[in-house]
């Protein structure tokens, strides 16, 4: 291939496109991704990972590395609630601890980690499994034909320009996304919510922590809302502000950056702590919350991923999780359709089945900022909350590519109870007789699993591989019976199930229809 040219161009390399650049690689399948930073992020945004996110780390094998180096920073059981200020009254408790109750759903843990210790993680897997990832390189034009898309990429430090050919273009370019712009790709939802801010310090909170281990504390008081995030000495962290002022029903109290001077910024920070002490700013981050999705998450041969696709206020921790959820959909059918294994009709499947979760996911984390940081604002257009266990693990998709049982009843979430591994749904985990989960089988090919049982037929079909496995648990979370069979996507989706005996026949078919050919 000429050295201008690659199959996927990533536009973006942060947390979206450096985990597409990764599952790429792991697919076999190089990319270059550009990013007009110096490197990864500065600050440390994103804290919050969910059991979904880890599943996608575990494939890449970076599960050790991401739990270890969040122990540097954070309690392992850590939860969110809410205080007047660090040194003021308890308010409440959202989340008692943040892996209570999802024991036994995953073979690994949701974690606290910044954003700014992860994205190095990810870029060096990337690195690894043969990306290409370049900084201080910015994509200023993009032209489509039939068979690709032409980029033009700008050396941020020479100002020299040169055309790159793709064969498609991910852009994952956070959410202002130009790329999205230039599309001509509109937004929904509820607009701005506020001109936030974040205060990145350092003051010896310690003792005003006391025996309380918290990954995120909001703080409501008649000068404030937002939260802290500190890390597990007490010392360091940081405080977003979302309103000011006692009314917050008021425009005014919604614009927090209006006015904002660094004796301002040491005073919202005396208030959220609650008490006097010696604290330094670090930083001040200006940035506005928003509950929106792209109408389109593709045009032509380019694809929306992350907060190119969807914006999401901080409260339950979404956006960066849902951004590598869109990029676990997209990277193994982009390799599929690139490698020839499949149609390229697969692709269309990836807005089929992100765009409705997509939207779901803004409308729960709207949700949680109104509850949580503007309750007096009112319900309208407040939906009631969904557990966040069924927003990780029990979302229902469908496209082309997933061959839905008869009598679906469309529900977009599932509880952990209702989960018996239906088409759509991620395939459960369950421990096998060697210590593994199933859902160490997938990542690579599509997975054929049976359940053992007399005669049982273990083969596959090209381009898949067969586990065959031991009755219970499997079959009642997998929901077959005898002679019964699934089929599991690299992304580890269930594209096909046989409740019962199903004959090779069947089996070719439904691969060929999660391929698209
Ligand atoms: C205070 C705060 C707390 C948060 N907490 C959480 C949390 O707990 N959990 C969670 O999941 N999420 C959280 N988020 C959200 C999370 O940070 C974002 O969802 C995440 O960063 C999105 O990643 P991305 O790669 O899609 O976009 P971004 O991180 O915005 O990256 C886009 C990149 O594209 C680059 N770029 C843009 N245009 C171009 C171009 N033309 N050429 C080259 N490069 C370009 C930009 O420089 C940027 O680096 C939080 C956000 C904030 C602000």
């Amino acid at each position: 291939m000429p050295d201008d040219e690659v199959p996927v161009l990533i536009v973006g390399g942060s947390l979206v496109g450096l985990t597409t650049a990764a599952l790429l690689g792991h697919h076999g399948v190089p990319s270059l991704s550009v990013e007009r930073h110096a490197g990864t992020a500065i600050h440390p945004r994103a804290g919050h990972f969910q059991l979904r996110t880890m599943e996608l780390l575990r494939q890449l094998g970076l599960e050790d590395r991401v739990r270890t180096k969040s122990l540097e920073t954070y309690s392992p059981t850590g939860g969110i609630i809410a205080v007047e200020s660090l040194a003021g009254r308890e308010l409440g408790v959202y989340v008692k601890e943040l892996n209570e109750g999802v024991e036994g759903f995953s073979p690994t843990v949701r974690v606290f980690i910044n954003q700014d210790a992860l994205e190095p993680l990810l870029r060096e897997r990337a690195l690894e499994l043969g990306a290409t990832v370049v900084n201080r390189t910015e994509a200023v034009a993009l032209e489509q034909d039939d068979d690709g898309v032409t980029v033009t990429l700008r050396d941020l430090d020479s100002g020299d320009e040169r055309e790159f050919r793709a064969r498609y273009v991910v852009a994952a370019d956070g959410n202002r996304s130009p790329m999205r712009g230039r599309l001509g790709i509109g937004m929904r939802g509820y607009g701005q919510l506020s001109r936030s801010i974040t205060i990145y310090f350092r003051a010896d909170c310690a003792e005003l922590l006391r025996d309380r281990n918290q990954g995120v504390m909001y703080v409501h008081n008649p000068e404030l809302r937002g939260f802290f995030r500190l890390d597990r000495t007490g010392g360091n962290g940081f405080l977003v502000i979302n309103t000011v002022g006692a009314d917050v029903t008021q425009d005014s109290a919604i614009d927090v950056q209006s006015g904002l001077t660094e004796e301002r910024a040491l005073k919202f920070l005396r208030t959220a702590i609650g008490t006097d002490m010696p604290m330094e700013i670090v930083d001040v981050a200006n940035w506005q919350a928003e509950a929106n999705w792209a109408e389109r998450l593709r045009e032509g041969r380019v694809f929306l991923a992350g907060d190119a696709a969807h914006v999401v206020p901080p409260n339950g921790g979404f956006g960066g999780n849902t951004g590598v959820q869109d990029a676990l959909n997209l990277a193994w059918k982009l390799a599929a359709v690139i490698k020839g294994d499949a149609g390229p009709a697969l692709l269309d499947s990836y807005e089929a089945e992100r765009l409705p979760l997509s939207r779901l996911t803004v409308q729960q984390a709207y949700t949680r900022y109104a509850t949580r940081v503007v309750p007096e604002r009112g319900t309208d257009g407040v939906e009631p909350p969904i557990p966040d266990i069924e927003l990780e693990i029990g979302l229902v998709m469908r496209s082309e590519a997933i061959l839905s049982e008869n009598g679906d009843d469309g529900v977009l979430h599932l509880q952990p109870s209702a989960l018996d591994g239906r088409p759509g749904t991620r395939a459960p985990h369950v421990v096998l007789t060697d210590g593994r989960s199933t859902l160490d089988l997938f990542g690579s090919q599509f997975v054929v699993l049976r359940l053992a049982g007399d005669a049982v037929d273990d083969w596959a079909p090209p381009g898949a591989t067969s586990h065959v496995i031991e009755a219970e648990p499997f079959a009642e979370a997998y929901g077959l019976s005898a002679g019964g069979a699934t089929l599991v996507r690299p992304d580890g989706v269930v594209a096909w199930r046989a409740r019962g005996a199903a004959g090779r026949d069947e089996l070719t078919r439904a691969l060929a229809t999660a391929l698209a050919l």
